[in-house]
């Protein structure tokens, strides 16, 4: 139940898994809960009037909406937050874009984002963390930070295989595991433990690996970062590391060299064009990223250390308010606000359209269509040195006045328009 009539046309992918992008392409979109519809109101506009001046009317895109979530329940009945169709959906048009959805913490359903990503297959997370002039920052320099984050999306202990304490599968699992422990003669796991698993692969950990040595080739980046807590867990983290290293040899040996190589035969100094592979334990990564943020650019990760890293990335620049994302696979691409649902702000016009904006802005670049997507990025630092902004960033700046979701959203569209020839 895909409703109203989109006349525009589908993305095709190639074989690399890049979207080849009419000039009228159909977007599907998901409002999403909470504060998802007042964000999706004011980010939606900022979009058409960016591709309108853009490209003179030339190219627009058709956006198709598509249901999840509270709007979903109303549709298709309580017990279908995310409908087949969805998800059908998102494939099919390939490139989609969201607000926030609600996932309760206990019981109910399973996250939502999260069936999205791996029934879609979308197996990087793709978090770019720059900072924009004028919003508000925690640290003194926060323009030495700019990164990007791919971070593995549909593994690790996110793969939710898990059992509760006490539960019959908790007792079949430890009992297992016990065995082979009193086999090598460790310690038995408490009988009373709940289990997760982590799985790590070599085939997810390689593509998302290869994605991210492609994108920083593709977009002037001089290392990739394999971020890892292998010194722990040697055959889930530290294998992602051994096989971010063995790729970039095996696929990348003319356009990549390893840290190592780089001081034992270049003096440190990378030959023209090459990019830089290293690792980092993850727990030091948090402090290189506060004390030395210029010496890292894409970085490759798996599923719960990109978690943390990339929310503690975005708050250095000035927070998630202001953070995109998107998750991207071989034949589809949805790209959606970093935060959650704020459902205490729904339906006040209140919230930062920012983070949905600058999403918008990812999927643009991602579709080719830089121009419009610089139009964006121009017209929101504009609006923010003008002291237009929301509460969060109000609060925060002297001088500012705080503005509507709607009203930073028309402020951007008119900024747009006066830099329009
Ligand atoms: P949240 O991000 O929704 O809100 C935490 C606080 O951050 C809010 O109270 C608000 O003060 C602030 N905030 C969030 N977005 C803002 C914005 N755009 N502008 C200004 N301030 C903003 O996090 P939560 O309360 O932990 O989660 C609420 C729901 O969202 C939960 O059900 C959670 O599972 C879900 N969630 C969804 C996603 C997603 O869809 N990708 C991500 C995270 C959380």
């Amino acid at each position: 139940m895909a409703r109203g009539k989109a006349s525009g046309q589908i993305v095709e992918w190639d074989a690399n898994g890049r979207p080849k992008v009419p000039d009228n392409p159909i977007i599907a979109f998901i409002e999403g809960d909470g504060t998802g519809p007042d964000i999706w109101a004011a980010a939606r506009p900022v979009f058409d009037e960016a591709v309108r001046y853009a490209y003179g009317g030339k190219r627009r895109i058709v956006w198709q909406e598509l249901f999840a979530g509270e709007k979903a329940r109303q549709i298709y009945g309580p017990e279908t937050p995310l409908p087949k169709e969805t998800i059908e959906g998102i494939a099919r048009y390939g490139i989609a874009i969201k607000g926030p959805l609600t996932t309760p913490v206990s019981g109910g359903f399973r996250s939502l984002n999260v069936t999205l990503r791996q029934s879609l297959d979308l197996y990087a997370c793709v978090r770019p963390v720059r900072y924009l002039p004028g919003v508000p920052a925690p640290v003194l320099h926060p323009e030495r930070l700019n990164v990007v984050i791919f971070r593995e999306n549909t593994e690790d202990v996110y793969a939710g295989v898990e059992w509760e304490a006490g539960s019959e599968g908790a007792r079949e699992v430890l009992g297992l595991i016990n065995k082979r422990l009193q086999e090598a003669g460790r310690s038995p796991l408490r009988a009373d433990s709940a289990v997760g698993i982590k799985p790590m692969s070599e085939y997810n950990s390689l593509r998302l690996v290869r994605r991210a040595i492609r994108y920083a080739m593709e977009n002037g980046h001089d290392s990739v970062t394999l971020v890892h807590k292998g010194n722990i867990m040697k055959y889930t983290e530290g294998a992602f590391r051994d096989w971010g290293y063995k790729l970039a040899m095996k696929e990348f040996a003319a356009q990549t060299i390893t840290e190592k190589e780089l001081y034992d035969r270049f003096n440190g100094q990378a030959p023209q064009g090459r990019i830089v592979i290293k690792d980092r334990i993850a727990d030091a990564m948090f402090q290189q990223l506060l004390l030395r943020p210029e010496e890292y650019g894409v970085i490759a990760t798996s599923n719960l250390n990109g978690d943390y890293l990339s929310d503690a990335a975005a708050a250095q620049v000035g927070g998630l308010g202001m953070a995109p994302g998107g998750n991207i696979g071989d034949r589809c691409a949805l790209f959606e606000a970093t935060h959650g649902s704020a459902p205490k702000y729904a339906g006040m016009d209140r919230v930062n359209p920012g983070s949905l904006i600058l999403s918008g802005v990812e999927m643009l670049r991602f579709m080719g269509w830089t121009e419009a997507a610089d139009l964006v990025v121009s017209a929101i630092i504009r609006t923010i040195n003008e002291g237009l902004v929301t509460y969060d960033l109000a609060r925060q700046m002297q001088g500012a006045r705080e503005v509507k979701c709607s009203q930073f959203g028309e402020a951007i569209c008119r900024h747009i328009e006066e830099a329009s020839p």
